[in-house]
């Protein structure tokens, strides 16, 4: 395939470099594979490498920001996100391989294609323009057993469930000009008529992700669960953010709000608002954690070889609130 690749230095010369189905180009760890396999078409690259706006970490007075192109090591390593959205740091230090974080940048982890092996392996399925899910029948251990329409793929990444834990805004920019979209409105689950997995148009970029400036009452917490210890996807993961309030000096603690979201068990970061709701205005203690009953994943739909995702969930539920006592 014959492509040339533009490096644009700003916005505005990225954005007009991207024409005729031109596809970003940041660190290259999932695109590159893609054009490999001859399942992305284009004749033109927009290598964003160059454009400053696109990186760093930033505090401001009620947002931290978080350029596109960060990478996840950058992101793991970092000493205010590691303090503030621990949810972040762990989900950016349990994806994929040290290789990969290296590379690997934010925006591009968010944007990347569905790990689904059918997909991968070049079946004729939904994703690649077909009319059949393939894995619905097929190997489906590692399929959605929730949130799923036509296509019953999981989304893969680790960052983005944090994301929506945290209540994080996803700002992207295009021709139009900018918008900032919720992390909980950006994904979407493929169906047969429109098989993209988030909302950005295709002459859209990601330029920031923003994360409200959280009081010290807050917590967070990624937990995962593979099939071996590093660079693999999630059979199961959940992010949790609570705010933990005292009643008086001295007195109990209460869970004043809980945000659940699960990975792995759905086409987008899947949040649990049963869980959250049976969670909020709760005694914070041992025994919450220990005897709560959690209707995790009560509406799910298991396919053949995956129901053991359900108490996957529910055992990694407890862990993080586990988590979170212990790092109280
Ligand atoms: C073996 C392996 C294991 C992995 N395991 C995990 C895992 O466990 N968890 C996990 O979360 N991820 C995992 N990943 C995915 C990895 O994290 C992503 O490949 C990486 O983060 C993508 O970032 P990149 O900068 O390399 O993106 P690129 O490969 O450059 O781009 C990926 C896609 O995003 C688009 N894109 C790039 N930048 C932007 C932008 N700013 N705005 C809009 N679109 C953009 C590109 O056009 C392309 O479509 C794994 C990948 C591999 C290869």
């Amino acid at each position: 395939m014959n492509f040339d690749i533009a490096f644009p230095q700003t916005f505005d010369e990225a954005i007009s470099a991207n024409e005729n189905g031109a596809r970003w180009f940041a660190g290259g760890t999932d695109l590159i594979p893609l054009l490999k396999s001859d399942f992305v078409h284009t004749t033109r690259l927009v290598n964003l490498k160059r454009v400053d706006e696109l990186r760093g970490v930033v505090e401001t007075n009620d947002s931290v920001r978080i350029g596109a192109l960060t990478t996840l090591a950058e992101l793991a390593g970092h000493e205010l996100i590691r303090a503030k959205y621990r949810a972040l740091a762990q989900a950016c230090d349990l994806a994929a391989s040290p290789q990969i974080r290296n590379m690997g940048t934010l925006g591009g982890n968010l944007n990347q294609a569905s790990r689904c092996p059918y997909y991968r392996n070049n079946f004729p399925c939904y994703l690649h323009g077909g009319d059949k899910c393939f894995m619905r029948d097929g190997e489906n251990r590692e399929a959605a057993v929730i949130g799923y329409h036509d296509c019953v793929h999981v989304h893969p990444s680790d960052p983005a469930n944090a994301l929506v834990a945290l209540d994080a805004q996803i700002v992207v920019r295009g021709r139009e000009g900018e918008r900032t979209i919720a992390a909980q409105e950006f994904f979407r689950a493929p169906d047969a008529n429109d098989t993209r997995m988030n909302v950005l148009n295709a002459d859209e970029m990601i330029t920031e992700i923003i994360l409200p400036n959280d009081s010290e009452n807050t917590r967070s917490v990624y937990v995962k669960a593979m099939d071996r210890a590093v660079w693999t996807f999630a059979l199961a993961s959940v992010a949790v953010k609570l705010e933990i309030r005292e009643r008086s000096a001295g007195d109990s603690t209460r869970l004043e709000t809980a945000c659940v979201v699960f990975g792995g068990v759905a086409p987008i970061p899947y949040r649990e608002l049963r869980v959250e709701k049976m969670l909020s205005g709760k005694e914070w203690n041992k025994d919450l954690v220990t005897q709560g009953k959690f209707a995790v994943l009560q509406d799910a739909e298991p396919l053949a070889h995956n129901a053991y995702k359900i108490r996957l969930a529910r055992g990694l539920l407890k862990r993080a609130l586990r988590e979170c006592l212990e790092n109280a």
